[in-house]
C-alpha cells in the first residue's frame, strides 16, 4: 500500500452510464477516503459535460482537480443515420451477408439489451448458414458460427476471449453485441460499426464510443451506420427556425456560462418542444445552439439523485404518455434530427476544445454534408446500402414503398365473400407468412405464429369487406389481441401485406364490388 503512487479509473463514463447495470460503481467514492493522500486520476475518450459532473461527484473529487480535454473529433468515421421501419425488419443487415467471407466488412453491430443481440446474432448465423447450405448441416453452422461471433457479458471469458481473436485474424467477419464488445476491444481495423436501433438507454457518450471502435489504426477510413426507427426522426413538423423565431441577439456564451451547463443534469424530456431537435450546428446558428444547450437539462439540487428524477421525467401517464421520441436521451435525439452536420452535434455536445467549424475531413463525412454537397444517392455505403437510404436523402426523395402502394388508390372489396373465396385468402395468407419467414431465415425454432397467429388470420378473413386502408388493418390485428410490437412482423410487412391482399383479391376478383381508397 505505501508503494501506491496513483489510483486510476478507466473509462470513467461508465460509473454515470452504467449506474442501473452495475450499482457498485456508485461506491467508488470511498475508496477517496481509504486512499486519502492518494491521486485521483479518471480517464474518458467520451466524457460530457454532465457525465464529467457527475463522476465527480461520485468520486468525491476535490475542488483542485483539474480537467483535461482533448478532441472529441473523429473525422476519419463517415456517419450515417438510416430510417427503419422496425427493429424486427433485417433485411437490410442481411444484405451484409451476401458477400463471400474476405468480402464482408469487418462490422460491429451494436444493441442495448443481451436478449436482442442473442437473438440477432442467432438470425444472422442461420441466414448465413443457409445461405451456404442447410441451416441444420453441421459444417455450415460450424461456418456460420465463425464467420459471426457473439460478445456480451453473460458469455464465459473463453469464449469472449476466442472471439476477439479470430476478429483480429480477420476469421470472424461480425460480432453483434453489447457495450461489452467495447470494454473487450482491442482491434485498430474495424471497416463498420452499427448501432441497431435507438432506445432511451442510448445515450451520445455510448452511441459515439461505439462509432468510435471504427478506423482507429492509422488512415483508416469507417462508416458508422445509425438505424434508427423512422418515428423517431424528423420529429415535429415546422423546422428550428420557427421553434427558435423569439430567440434574439445574445452574447456569445462565456466559460463560466458553459460551465453553469454541469450542473443541469437531469434531460427534460416532459413537454420537449420537438422542432428544436432539427436545428444544425453552424457558424450561423451558434446563438440557438446555445439556448438549446442551455435548454435540454434541468437543474438539480443533489446530483446522485439524477437518475430517479431523470426516470420520472421518462415516465408518462394514462392521461399524458411521453411519446417514444421524447423518452430518448436528447443528445440522441438532437444527433439523429440535426438539419446540419453530425460530426458538429457531436462537437458540441462535448465541448470541442478546438475551432468547432475547423474542417479536416476529405470529401463527405456524415450524410447530411453528402446531401449539402448533392453527391449522387446511388453512391455506394456497406451493407449493400446507398446514401439515398439515409434520412438526409429520405427526405428529399419519397420513401419507397409507401409511393408503390398509394399508386393502388381504388381498391376492390367484395360484398361478401362467399365459402371458396374465404378458403382461398385463408390459404394465401398461410403461404405469405410461409414466404416471410422463408425470407427471413429466422432460426428453426421460431414458429409461424410470431409473425402472423391462425387466430390472426382467421380475424383478418372474416374483417376483409372492412380492410382497405392501412389504419383498417391495423384495427384488425388490435381486435384480435395480436401486439404487433412484440411480433416479428414490421411496418413494412404489414404494407406489403396489404398490397399482397389487394392483389390476391384482384386476381379472385368475381361478382359484385365496391370501391375503396387508400387514405394514409
Ligand atoms: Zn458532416
Amino acid at each position: 500500500m505505501q508503494n501506491l503512487i496513483l489510483a486510476a479509473v478507466d473509462e470513467c463514463h461508465c460509473i454515470y452510464s452504467w449506474e442501473d447495470f452495475r450499482p457498485v460503481f456508485g461506491h467508488i467514492g470511498k475508496l477517496r477516503f481509504l486512499l486519502a493522500n492518494i491521486p485521483f486520476a479518471l480517464f474518458s475518450a467520451t466524457l460530457m459535460p454532465h457525465v464529467a459532473s457527475y463522476v465527480a461527484t461520485v468520486c468525491n473529487l476535490s475542488h483542485s482537480t483539474i480537467l483535461f480535454s482533448l478532441s472529441i473529433r473523429r473525422d476519419n468515421i463517415k456517419l450515417a443515420v438510416i430510417p427503419i421501419d422496425d427493429i424486427g425488419d433485417t433485411r437490410q443487415l442481411f444484405k451484409l451477408l451476401n458477400l463471400s467471407r474476405k468480402r464482408i466488412p469487418k462490422s460491429l453491430i451494436f444493441m442495448d439489451n443481451v436478449h436482442a443481440a442473442s437473438t440477432l446474432a442467432l438470425q444472422m448465423k442461420a441466414k448465413l448458414a443457409m445461405a451456404n447450405g442447410k441451416p441444420e448441416g453441421v459444417r455450415e453452422r460450424i461456418f456460420s458460427d465463425t464467420v459471426i461471433g457473439g460478445y456480451w457479458s453473460e458469455i464465459d471469458d473463453r469464449r469472449k476471449k476466442k472471439v476477439m481473436e479470430n476478429f483480429k485474424k480477420g476469421i470472424t467477419r461480425i460480432v453483434v453485441g453489447t457495450d461489452a464488445i467495447s470494454l473487450g476491444l482491442n482491434v485498430d481495423d474495424v471497416d463498420v460499426t452499427i448501432q441497431w436501433g435507438v432506445t432511451e438507454n442510448l445515450t451520445l457518450d455510448i452511441l459515439w464510443q461505439r462509432m468510435g471502435r471504427g478506423g482507429r489504426g492509422k488512415d483508416r477510413q469507417s462508416y458508422g451506420l445509425i438505424f434508427v426507427k423512422r418515428k423517431l426522426l424528423e420529429p415535429a413538423p415546422g423546422g428550428w427556425e420557427a421553434a427558435f423565431k423569439l430567440v434574439g441577439p445574445q452574447p456569445a456564451p462565456t466559460s463560466e456560462d458553459l460551465d453553469r451547463l454541469q450542473l443541469k443534469t437531469v434531460p427534460v424530456c416532459k413537454g420537449r418542444d420537438l422542432a428544436k431537435f432539427t436545428l444544425p450546428v453552424t457558424p450561423e446558428t451558434m446563438t440557438q445552439v446555445n439556448t438549446h444547450l442551455d435548454g435540454l437539462y434541468r437543474e438539480v439540487a443533489d446530483i446522485k439523485k439524477t437518475f430517479k428524477l431523470a426516470e420520472k421525467e421518462r415516465t408518462g401517464t394514462n392521461q399524458q404518455p411521453v411519446s417514444a421520441v421524447q423518452k430518448i436521451d436528447p443528445f440522441s435525439c438532437w444527433f439523429c434530427n440535426s438539419d446540419g452536420c453530425l460530426h458538429q452535434v457531436i462537437k458540441v455536445a462535448f465541448r470541442e476544445p478546438g475551432n468547432l467549424f475547423a474542417n479536416t475531413s476529405e470529401g463527405w463525412d456524415c450524410d447530411r454534408c453528402a446531401r449539402a454537397m448533392n453527391l449522387d444517392p446511388k453512391t455506394p455505403l456497406p451493407c449493400g446500402l446507398t446514401l439515398g437510404d439515409t434520412m438526409a436523402y429520405q427526405l428529399k426523395y419519397p420513401v419507397p414503398g409507401q409511393s408503390e402502394l398509394s399508386k393502388v388508390a381504388q381498391s376492390v372489396r367484395p360484398d361478401k365473400m362467399n365459402a371458396s373465396r374465404t378458403k382461398e385468402l385463408k390459404e394465401f395468407l398461410i403461404k405469405w407468412r410461409k414466404e416471410k419467414l422463408d425470407e427471413r431465415h429466422y432460426p428453426l425454432m421460431i414458429l409461424p405464429c410470431i409473425i402472423l397467429p391462425d387466430f390472426v388470420i382467421s380475424r383478418i378473413v372474416k374483417d376483409i369487406t372492412h380492410i382497405v386502408t392501412l389504419k383498417q388493418l391495423r384495427r384488425s390485428l388490435k381486435a384480435a389481441d395480436f401486439d404487433v410490437t412484440s411480433s416479428l412482423l414490421t411496418a413494412t410487412d404489414l404494407l406489403e401485406l396489404l398490397k399482397k391482399i389487394e392483389e390476391h383479391l384482384h386476381s379472385t376478383e368475381k361478382g359484385n364490388t365496391q370501391k375503396g381508397i387508400i387514405l394514409f
